[in-house]
């Protein structure tokens, strides 16, 4: 079986192996509104596939995602966002602190001190992460591997 929605297509045409494929490629896969509303629907329909043993999530085109579509979305968080207030009866100053999509954020400063990597630490050949020499567990070819990894 194929289904095929605006943000996501199912294909449970093998046997064993389902694929769901997050479409749009044009604007990053994006999730918004379409997908938060089919998502249910595809799960639903693979797990009433039986025979399904695997599966298999990527993106269409080249990248998998951007992650949630903050724009589309922001109508629905600031509807959250108001019922909570009066769920909560908080102050209007307390729903200030919810930052909206698109909000002006360039008089904020955000301040990361990048640290090169210290002599009790390893990049790991595999996943590239910095980390600790007691997480080696492996050394192939002079490169190091996380226990994550092995
Ligand atoms: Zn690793």
């Amino acid at each position: 079986m194929t289904s095929e929605q605006r943000s996501v297509s199912v294909d449970t045409g093998s046997a064993a192996v389902a694929e769901l494929v997050l479409l749009g490629p044009g604007r990053g896969n994006a999730m918004g509104p379409d997908f938060w509303r089919e998502l249910p629907a595809a799960i639903a329909a693979i797990d009433a596939a039986a025979d399904i043993r695997a599966l298999i999530v990527r993106g269409a085109g080249e990248h998998f995602s951007n992650g949630l579509d903050l724009p589309a979305l922001a109508p629905a968080i600031r509807r959250a966002a108001d019922r909570l207030q009066e769920q909560f009866n908080l102050s209007p100053e307390a729903a200030e602190a919810f930052e909206l999509p698109g909000a002006d954020l360039s008089h904020e400063e955000l301040t990361v001190r990048v640290l090169p990597r210290q002599a009790d630490e390893f990049t790991c050949a595999s996943c590239f992460l910095v980390k600790h020499r007691s997480q080696i567990a492996e050394t192939r070819d002079g490169k190091y591997y996380c226990v994550d990894c092995v």
